[in-house]
């Protein structure tokens, strides 16, 4: 019986090591389907200190006191939790059963009883996450974007995780009953399953042992789904968030960088020396997700859907159909489908990121605040790929408002918006003839 569960075990192991790399190997093809032109300004000290303070210590998070503490709760408890699962692993290949205690590992039920508190923890956080999207009115729960899957997504994720914690108590409470008979090894008290031990008092023995290997199981192949499931999901964010923050850049925010091929067209006009080893791009701007960087794609797979920029960005606040948070979940499921179609080996489909997903009228309500760059928790950069959208409407479409056209003729002629000449610039403002 051991051997075969055993086995059993090393197959699902096996077989969900090969879905999820099989999983990251396209994501991270998608990634690289993006150009090449990014680079980061940020320092590797910035980088690192980013890394911790903002990854690991979630700093961004924090403007909002009471979600950072429960997505805190959650985020510690998926570490910590993680020690349990190396000693379930082993005893699923080992076929032992607590090898860590076997091993004569110190105070081992006090390592189970801060697994139990985190576990707890996880529980409560869960509950109140569904509550808040569920139940309570929060706008950026409810807007259109997240109809469907997305928040379908949301919400078995933190379904699936009450389970997996469940599962654990209910394998530590019928253990510790199975360990009150004779022929257990003892490990000490759990001391927040215990609480549940009179609900497995009255069971037999072979029963306790069916339920504690029930537990067992559903914990452990709750575990092989969820990481393969995570993989699908918004959650993807858990690992891309870390070299998503690693490589972002610390520019100013108001600071919209230039196109190097047109800095380059205007030096020629200007006769000022060229950069040759820049090329003329094959499009400008973004038509599609080929046309953005390796960063912007990487982004979108980063992004956790929580609408925090959505909820601050002034045209949506308004009424309008601009949601960066929609712009970074169409880039990934345009990559998404860009990828599939690779694989299928479709060479062209008709479609695009610009029309078929975003429209021109969510590109032009940017007002390029970015309130939602500065929002966001994952250091995502929506504003970044609104921008190479709109470069496509001017300079390959040529299709801006006729209002926008008359604005840039002026800032081209006159140096501002408006349509006085340069030298009564300072006239009108005094209101003089
Ligand atoms: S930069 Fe654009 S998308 Fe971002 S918050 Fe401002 S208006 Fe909204
Ligand atoms: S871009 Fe950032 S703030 Fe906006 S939904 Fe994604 S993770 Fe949240």
């Amino acid at each position: 019986m051991h051997i075969i569960s055993q086995l059993c075990f090393i197959t699902l192991l096996t077989l969900s090591v090969i879905i999820i790399y099989r999983r990251f190997k396209f994501i991270n093809r998608n990634i690289l389907l993006g150009k090449k032109n990014y680079s980061s300004n940020t320092d590797k000290k910035t980088r690192i200190k980013n890394l911790i303070l903002i990854a690991f210590g979630q700093s961004k998070m924090f403007k909002k006191i009471v979600p950072a503490i429960l997505h805190l709760m959650i985020y510690s408890g998926f570490i910590i939790i993680n020690v349990e699962i190396i000693e379930i692993i082993l005893d699923g290949i080992l076929g032992t059963h607590r090898i860590f205690n076997v091993l004569g590992m110190p105070f081992y039920n006090v390592f189970i009883s801060i697994i139990e508190f985190f576990v707890l923890l996880v529980i409560i956080s869960c509950v109140i996450f569904l509550i808040r999207r569920n139940i309570l009115n929060i706008k950026r729960f409810k807007s259109i974007e997240l109809k469907g899957w997305p928040i379908l997504d949301a919400n078995l994720i933190l379904i699936f995780e009450i389970i997996l914690m469940i599962a654990i108590l209910s394998m530590n409470a019928s253990d510790l009953v199975l360990q009150d008979f004779e022929s257990y090894k003892k490990t000490g008290n759990f001391y927040f399953s215990s609480v549940l031990k009179p609900l497995f008092i009255n069971f037999d023995i072979q029963t306790l042992i069916y339920i504690e290997r029930i537990a067992w199981w559903i914990h452990i192949i709750g575990i092989f789904l969820f990481a393969i499931y995570v993989t699908y999901s918004k959650h993807l964010h858990i690992f891309l968030g870390f070299p998503n923050i690693y490589h972002s850049n610390e520019e100013n925010l108001g600071k919209i960088n230039n196109m190097p091929s047109i800095t380059n067209e205007i030096k020629d006009m200007l006769g000022e020396k060229v950069n040759e080893t820049i090329p003329t791009p094959d499009r400008f701007g973004a038509k599609d997700i080929t046309d953005l960087s390796w960063k912007n794609i990487l982004e979108s797979y980063s992004c956790s859907e929580c609408g925090r920029c959505t909820a601050v960005c002034p045209p949506n606040i308004t009424g309008k159909k601009l949601s960066p948070r929609k712009i970074m979940m169409d880039v990934r499921d345009r990559t998404d489908e860009i990828g599939i179609n690779i694989d299928k080996k479709i060479k062209y489909d008709d479609r695009s990121l610009v029309g078929d997903y975003i429209s021109k009228e969510e590109i032009l309500a940017c007002t390029s605040c970015n309130a939602c760059v500065e929002e966001c928790p994952l250091k995502i950069n929506p504003l970044d790929i609104i921008i190479e959208c709109r470069r496509y409407y001017a300079l390959e479409e040529s299709s801006l408002p006729s209002e926008w056209n008359a604005m840039l003729q002026n800032i081209e002629t006159n140096y501002s918006p408006w349509k006085f000449p340069i030298d009564e610039r300072s006239k009108w403002y005094k209101n003089e003839d």
